[in-house]
């Protein structure tokens, strides 16, 4: 990710995005910025290289605000920043009792396997009917602004597919069909398609009536 010149930076008018995934600080600049006019946000992975966090929570929003936390205590000393933005997210299925979950990411053991985490899908669900198949994807957004922790949840409901279809988004989409796009799997849909009705949408919807 491009560095960014730390010396243009209003520290009382910048959010850093705990994110290395630039399409994830455009997202997220797109709902927020009307709510938020004169905010600059930028990604930690332009301040610095940055070690990630342990997520080790209990849940998304403990995760969340680990990230969040992590990315003001590595730019709050050196670069004055006290506003920070971070997600977590993942797939609930409900025949696997919401599995993976928190874990999604690195449900098959190596972290950000998405080939083998969508092989063990497949496996775990290979006996389970259609009509057993429902999941959502969750996304839980905090902004920590100063003493102040706001969060934003969305759900994107669908069903987990019987093979791979599709080439665009990443992690689970091949596998998994919106409820709001019938047919068509998550990584058949355009990034702007998906952005209009995935759980990261609804999530920073759901932030930004609380600001
Ligand atoms: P993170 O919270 O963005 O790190 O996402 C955690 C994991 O959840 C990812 O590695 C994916 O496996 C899964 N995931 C989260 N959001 C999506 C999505 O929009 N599409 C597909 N998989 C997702």
């Amino acid at each position: 990710m491009a560095a960014i010149d730390t010396a243009t930076l209003d520290p009382a008018h910048t959010v850093v995005v705990a994110t290395g995934n630039a399409h994830k600080v455009v997202e997220i600049e797109a709902i927020l910025s009307p709510v938020m006019p004169g905010v600059r946000f930028v990604a930690l992975g332009e301040l610095g290289d940055f070690p990630d966090p342990v997520e080790d929570g209990a849940d998304f929003f403990e995760n969340a605000l680990i990230k969040a936390r992590a990315a003001l205590a590595e730019t709050g000393p050196t670069l004055g920043l006290s506003m920070a933005v971070a997600d977590d997210s993942g797939l609930c299925v409900d025949a696997l009792d919401g599995a993976p979950g928190i874990f999604s990411a690195r449900w098959a053991g190596e972290h950000g396997n998405d080939d083998a985490n969508n092989d063990k899908l497949l496996h775990e669900m290979a006996d389970v009917p259609a009509g057993g198949r429902t999941a959502r994807f969750h996304s839980t957004v905090v902004l920590v602004r100063g003493g102040e922790v706001l969060r934003g949840d969305g759900d994107c409901e669908g069903r987990v597919g019987y093979e791979r279809r599709g080439t665009e988004g990443f992690g689970y989409d091949p596998l998994f069909l919106p409820d709001d796009t019938p047919g068509r799997t998550m990584a058949e849909l355009s990034l702007a398609e998906k952005n209009r009705i995935s759980h990261r949408f609804h999530a920073l919807e759901d932030l930004a009536a609380k600001l």
